[in-house]
């Protein structure tokens, strides 16, 4: 469980990929900047961990590109205290990026595997999540909702109804949607029955499976 200046530097011009590419919110590039990325991929893959790349993870998972967390970090808008939800915990990466950026995290993944596996790894980094759930992500956290943001780390065919209504007015669920590519989408909820719907391009996920594993 090393980091060294050699990661630290590595990531440090992951950052500026990352600004190149666009992102601009100082607090997810900040974020970005801490995280040490090589620790959650098997050590083998070291030198990929700080490309701006997805890359495999345990049960046929992985984990996002750096650019594509970012991405729908910004889009979330976070402030701190926040109260998030998240669909998709995988390595747990992105539940990082969520803890830096000071927000109670909720976190549900459906691979009993890799539920085990990152409920160990994050609180020895320091990471700790308010719950992190084995579970559908299909169907929310309704016993926690509402949440001032939802973010779905999965590719989702349809937009699930539950994770709609789990949103604070106000509120953001941030979901890639489609089967083999995905369209970003982002719903603000403007009221109770109102939302506004935003797209912003395409990205590449694997699939949002329903039931548990
Ligand atoms: N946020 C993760 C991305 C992992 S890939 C990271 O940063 O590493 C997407 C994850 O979503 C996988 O771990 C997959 O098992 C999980 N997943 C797929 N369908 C799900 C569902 N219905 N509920 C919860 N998790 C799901």
């Amino acid at each position: 469980m090393k980091d060294t200046y050699r990661h630290q530097g590595l990531r440090q011009q992951l950052v500026n990929v990352l600004i190149s590419k666009g992102i601009k919110d100082q607090n997810v590039l900040k974020a970005i900047g801490n995280i040490p990325r090589h620790l959650f991929m098997d050590s083998s893959f070291l030198d990929h961990a700080y490309q701006d790349k997805a890359f495999p993870i345990a049960a046929d998972q992985t984990i996002s590109q750096p650019y594509t967390v970012a991405f729908q970090s910004e889009l979330l808008q976070i402030k701190r205290g926040d109260k998030i939800l998240e669909i998709g915990t995988g390595s747990g990466y992105q539940t990082a990026v969520l803890c830096e950026l000071g927000a109670r995290v909720y976190s549900i993944e459906r691979q009993n595997e890799l539920f085990k596996i990152t409920s160990r790894f994050l609180p020895k980094l320091g990471y700790r999540a308010k719950k992190l759930i084995f579970g559908d992500g299909y169907i929310g956290l309704e016993e926690e909702a509402p949440f001032d943001g939802i973010i779905v780390t999965a590719g989702a065919p349809f937009v699930p109804k539950p994770l709609l209504k789990q949103l604070k007015v106000g509120g953001r669920l941030v979901i890639p949607v489609g089967d083999d590519v995905q369209i970003m989408t982002m719903f603000t909820r403007k009221g109770p029955k109102e939302f506004e719907q935003e797209e912003f391009g395409e990205f590449r996920f694997v699939p949002l499976l329903e039931d548990k594993n």
